[in-house]
This record gives structure tokens, sequence and C-alpha cells, in this order.
């Protein structure tokens, strides 16, 4: 009698590029319900009856976009080449050091915030200068190259606070 030997299982294929991209960021340790907490409390003083779901929502949605999607992958692949040596140099040296002179890591994620207009610049500035919670949080991370992280998630949570802003309209 033939017995039959257990298949090894194939790992699961995303179906969908934000399923990609969910999957990357977890992978970097971005946790979406923690970026939700920090839509919230940027947008909470326009929309006092906003909740948390709402937030994680409007982050999904922003994750939809095609020239989101684009964004994270392009500068998750530069910050894990640079951590394991595969750029060339200086590129690489300037990404591990996230180089202050560097700049292309702040240049990036513009594409995401201008989806969203003036709102999602100013308030992509003012992560980048507080850094709050898990923003800041990722800066610190060590043994990980997070020169784009950073201010990637930056992005996405100022892109969904403008997103709740442009819905609501001025409370
Ligand atoms: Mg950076």
């Amino acid at each position: 009698m033939a017995v039959s030997q257990p298949q090894p299982q194939p790992e699961p294929v995303p179906s969908s590029m934000r399923e990609v991209v969910e999957h990357l960021l977890a992978q970097r340790g971005v946790n979406i319900s923690a970026l939700a907490q920090v839509v919230l409390d940027l947008q909470r003083p326009y929309s006092p009856d906003l909740t948390l779901d709402e937030c994680e929502d409007s982050l999904w949605h922003v994750l939809d976009k095609r020239e989101v999607q684009n964004a994270v992958l392009t500068g998750l692949a530069l910050d894990m080449l640079a951590e394991r040596d595969l750029l060339p140099e200086p590129l690489g040296g300037m990404i591990r050091r996230d180089d202050p002179l560097y700049g292309i890591d702040e240049i990036l994620p513009l594409s995401i915030v201008n989806v969203y207009g003036s709102i999602g610049l100013t308030n992509f500035g003012y992560l980048d200068k507080v850094k709050p919670g898990p923003i800041g949080g990722v800066d610190r991370r060590m043994g990980q190259v997070n020169t784009f992280l950073d201010d990637l998630i930056s992005a996405l949570v100022a892109a969904a606070a403008a997103r709740i802003a442009h819905r609501r309209g001025p409370s």
C-alpha cells in the first residue's frame, strides 16, 4: 500500500501589492495599529470624535495607493540592501550611516504626502521634527538600517491624517 508523504506547504503568496507592502512593513517591525495612534493624536484636536479604527482605516486606504506602495518598496529595498552591504559605495555608506547630507530618504516619501496636498506636507514636516512614539522608536532600533523607514512611516501617518482632514472638513 502506498503511504502518502506529507507534502511541504508552500509559503503563502501575497495576493495583492498591498499585502506585499504590509508583509514587508511587518518584517521591518512596523505595527500599523501603533501608527494609527499617532494619526489619532495628530488629528483629534480638529476632530474630537475621531476613533482609532477610523485612523487605522485611513492608513489602509493610503497603503492601497500604487504610488505609496512604490515609494515604500523602493525605500525599504535600499535600507535592506545597505544593511547587507549590497549597495555600491559611497551610496551604501551614506544610507547605512543615515548621512544628514544624503537627504533622499526625506525626498522619496514626498511622493506619499503629495497625494494629500499641503496638509500632508505640513504634517510630514512636523512628524520629522518631533518623531513621536513609534517613529522615534524606528530611528533608535539597533542592528537594522532604517534610513528610509522612519521617513516612510512619517509620510504614511501624515498622509492618513491629511486624508481624514480632507474627508471631514473643518469642524
Ligand atoms: Mg531618515
